[in-house]
C-alpha cells in the first residue's frame, strides 16, 4: 500500500498527460484509461460539468475558464484529492489536465504516492496544427465525448454518436481565448516537463501523427513499465 494514500495499491498504474491545449491528451487519455480499466480523471471535464450544474465550484471556475486562465491551485488540488480518494482509483488512474502548475504537482506528490513509478507523457504538436484541432473540436455536454469536424467527425453531423445529444463548440475554443490558454500553458505548465524529467518516467510523444499511431506508442510505454 502507498504510504501517501493507503487506498492506492503499490502496483497501481499512474499516468499523467502533459501538453498544450489541443495536443490530443483527452483523446488518448480516454483510450488508455479504457484499455487499462482505470478511471480517466479529466479536470477540464469536471470543471465544465460543475459549470453546467451551476455548483459553487462551477460558479467560481466559469469566469476564469471563459477568459482562458487557469483556475486556482487550491481548488484543483482539493478536487483531485477528493477524486483520488474514491475506491475506483485503488488500481490507478489516468490524469488528463492535472497537474498544470508546479504547486499542483507538489500537491499531487503529497497525495498520489511515489512519483518515480509514474509515467508522464509530454505531447508535442506544432502550433498551427493545435489551432486547426481546437477550432474544429466539438464536445458533447451530456457524455463529454470529443469529436473533430474533419479529423474525427460524428456519424451524423452535430450529434453525439454515443448518447445522441447535440454537440457544441466549447466557448474557450474560440480563437481569442485559445491565445490566452496557450500563453498559460507556456508560462505555467511547460515548467512541469523539467520538474518531471528527474522525478518520474517522462516520455516525449510526437502528437502530430494519426491517433492510432500515437496510441500504439503509449501502450508500448505502459507495457514496458509493467
Ligand atoms: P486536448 O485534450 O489535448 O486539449 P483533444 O484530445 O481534445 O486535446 O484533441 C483536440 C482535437 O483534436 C479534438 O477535436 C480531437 O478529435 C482532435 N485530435 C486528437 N488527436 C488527434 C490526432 N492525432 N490527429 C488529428 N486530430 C486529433
Ligand atoms: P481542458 O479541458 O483540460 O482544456 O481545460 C479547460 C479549462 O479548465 C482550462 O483552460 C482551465 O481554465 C481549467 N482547468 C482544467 N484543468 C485545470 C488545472 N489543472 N488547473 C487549473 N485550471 C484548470
Amino acid at each position: 500500500m502507498d504510504a501517501a494514500n493507503p487506498r492506492i495499491r503499490d502496483d497501481a498504474v499512474r499516468v499523467i498527460f502533459l501538453g498544450p491545449p489541443g495536443a490530443g491528451k483527452g483523446t488518448q487519455a480516454a483510450r488508455l484509461a479504457t484499455r487499462l480499466g482505470v478511471p480517466r480523471i479529466a479536470t477540464g471535464d469536471m470543471l465544465r460539468t460543475a459549470t453546467l450544474k451551476n455548483t459553487p465550484l462551477g460558479q467560481k471556475a466559469a469566469p476564469i475558464m471563459e477568459k482562458g486562465n487557469l483556475v486556482s491551485d487550491d481548488l484543483l488540488v482539493a478536487l483531485i484529492r477528493e477524486r483520488i480518494a474514491e475506491g475506483d482509483c485503488d488500481r490507478g488512474f489516468v490524469l488528463d489536465g492535472f497537474p498544470r502548475t508546479l504547486p499542483q504537482a507538489q500537491g499531487l506528490k503529497d497525495m498520489g504516492g511515489d512519483p518515480r513509478s509514474w509515467l508522464v507523457f509530454d505531447f508535442d504538436v506544432p502550433r498551427d496544427e493545435l489551432l486547426r484541432r481546437l477550432s474544429g473540436r466539438r464536445w458533447c455536454p451530456s457524455c463529454q465525448a470529443t469529436y473533430h469536424v474533419c479529423y474525427e467527425p460524428p456519424k451524423s453531423e452535430g450529434v453525439c454518436d454515443l448518447c445522441g445529444a447535440r454537440l457544441v463548440q466549447r466557448d474557450d475554443d474560440r480563437e481569442s481565448v485559445v491565445a490566452q490558454r496557450l500563453h498559460e500553458y507556456d508560462e505555467r505548465t511547460l515548467p512541469l516537463v523539467e520538474y518531471y524529467r528527474t522525478r518520474s518516467r517522462l516520455l516525449a510523444i510526437d502528437g502530430n501523427r494519426p491517433m492510432d499511431v500515437v496510441f500504439a506508442d503509449l501502450l508500448q510505454a505502459v507495457e514496458v513499465r509493467a
